[in-house]
């Protein structure tokens, strides 16, 4: 299939196909935090990244949240279908970390009584801070656009925090982005992984996820492999490990 480099962002190349329906999304072992002021890269990020938010599209997919995923090309690439974004960062939040605790001088690690959706304006150059209704209104996005972000967001949660809890991981927040279809459908799009994600594991409290970058705690690369090890195996047998029974003996 040709490709054309279309937009080279922090994470990711995207590519036009020769299908104007359809792009091909190429995940980059490159990171930035604070806003791009931090740089990295370490090795397979770009396949843990892709082949983990392929997982959970076609998770979530078959747990009715349909989304912009049509299959995994290869082992960094996923092709999808080709959306005009809304400019808003959907944050969805079971536990304070990051920017919630400075906002609320909440302890990291607090349960929230129930999940707290965030709408972000994505924007580099403003720093993607956090818009109320009013804002967004003003910038041109619809009162009904912020309201499938909203219920998205909480679909989104209430069908991953289970299956991650079921693998051993607490999912503390995430980020995912919404765009609208050539027949005007809105779904899910861009990624769901360690980069977008908060995971802790639920025994020891250790992070696997970005904030291994974003704080210098070191291991990011393992922390990756390891959230990519959880997603793909099958959640009865890392129940089975962590109540040391060996499922295949039996024993
Ligand atoms: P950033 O732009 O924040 O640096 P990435 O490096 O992840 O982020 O680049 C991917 C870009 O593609 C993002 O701007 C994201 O909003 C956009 N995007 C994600 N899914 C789709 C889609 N299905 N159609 C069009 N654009 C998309
Ligand atoms: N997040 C993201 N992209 C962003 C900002 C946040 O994927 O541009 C994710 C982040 O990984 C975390 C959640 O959204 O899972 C909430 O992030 P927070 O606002 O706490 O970010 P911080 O200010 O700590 O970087």
């Amino acid at each position: 299939m040709p490709e054309t480099l279309i937009y080279e962002g922090k994470a990711k190349k995207v590519f036009a196909t020769d299908d104007a329906a359809v792009l091909l999304h190429r995940y980059k072992d490159d990171a930035t935090a604070y806003n791009a002021q931090k740089r990295g890269s370490w090795k397979d990020k770009g396949k843990t990244n892709a082949t983990m938010s392929a997982a959970m599209f076609a998770y979530l997919e078959a747990n009715g949240v349909p989304s912009h995923f049509i299959e995994q090309v290869d082992e960094t690439t996923i092709k999808t279908k080709k959306l005009t974004m809304l400019p808003v960062e959907v944050v969805v939040r079971n536990v304070a970390a990051g920017s919630l605790s400075r906002l609320l001088g909440f302890e990291e690690g607090r349960r929230l009584k129930a999940p707290i959706i965030e709408l972000c304006y994505k924007n580099d150059s403003l720093g993607d801070p956090l818009l109320n209704w009013h804002h967004f209104r003003e910038l041109g996005v619809s009162d009904e656009d912020l309201e499938f972000c909203e219920e998205l967001g909480l679909k989104v949660n209430g069908v991953l925090a289970p299956f991650f809890d079921e693998r051993g991981v607490l999912l503390v927040d995430f980020k995912i982005e919404v765009g609208r279809d050539a027949e005007g459908h809105l779904m899910l799009a861009d990624e769901i992984s360690p980069d977008t994600c908060r995971f802790w594991d639920k025994e020891t409290g250790e992070r696997l996820d970005k904030d291994r970058f974003r704080r210098d705690l070191g291991g990011v690369e393992e922390a990756y492999a390891e959230m990519l090890r959880r997603v793909t195996a099958d959640a009865s047998s890392i129940r089975s490990r962590a109540s040391g029974k060996d499922e295949e003996g039996g024993a």
